[in-house]
């Protein structure tokens, strides 16, 4: 799902970690919530992690690629007074933070870690995601054959051969190709 610039991915991360944990059965309030978006980031508090001038930037879709600090997340429920999780659910909230830094599925809005962006993106461009239960419908989805299997595209945005926007074309012979083929084959059906 696309936003506005200034969309606040680490906020979406702690509402989607608050929702997450009370279907876990965990009561996760506010405050550790953003504790816990912030330490994944490396920081030791959402605080720090605003005031830091090299700190991420909030409307980043790509934001769970840098949220990989278990052992923050396990300094944060060490520090915690009444932690909503135990220092061994780290690698846990770790998954669950990941997943809620990624932009929602643009077909069923699930957020998940391991979403794609659809089309040839870097990372850093804003992009449609899809999860990847979405992505495996290969009525709708595919890739191309030179774009190779990272690259998710509509299946309307192939061509009949496969090929993305970029690639189409790519197989077709020049003309100067296409006489040295012709000749090739002459060639060889003279000495048959
Ligand atoms: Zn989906
Ligand atoms: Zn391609």
């Amino acid at each position: 799902m696309r936003h506005d610039d200034d969309f606040d991915y680490t906020k979406q991360a702690a509402d989607h970690l608050r929702e997450t944990g009370e279907r876990l059965g965990l009561c996760i309030g506010s405050g550790h919530a953003h504790m816990f978006v912030a330490a994944a980031l490396g920081y030791g508090s959402r605080k720090a992690m605003q005031d830091d001038p090299n700190g991420p930037w909030f409307g980043s879709q790509w934001l769970s690629r840098e949220a990989e600090n278990v052992s923050k997340i396990e300094e944060a429920i060490k520090r915690m007074n009444k932690a909503p999780v135990r220092e061994d659910q780290a690698p846990m909230v770790a998954e669950i933070v990941r997943a809620g830094l990624t932009p929602a599925c643009r077909d069923c809005g699930e957020h998940s870690s391991q979403s794609w962006p659809l089309g040839y993106v870097e990372a850093g461009d804003n992009a449609d995601w899809v999860c990847p239960r979405c992505s495996s419908d290969d009525a709708q989805y595919g890739h191309c054959c030179c774009c190779g299997d990272d690259v998710l595209y509509l299946l309307d945005e192939l061509d009949d051969q496969g090929l993305c926007s970029e690639h189409r074309g790519e197989f077709d012979l020049s003309p100067e190709e296409e006489e040295d083929w012709d000749s090739y084959i002459e060639n060889i059906q003279k000495d048959g």
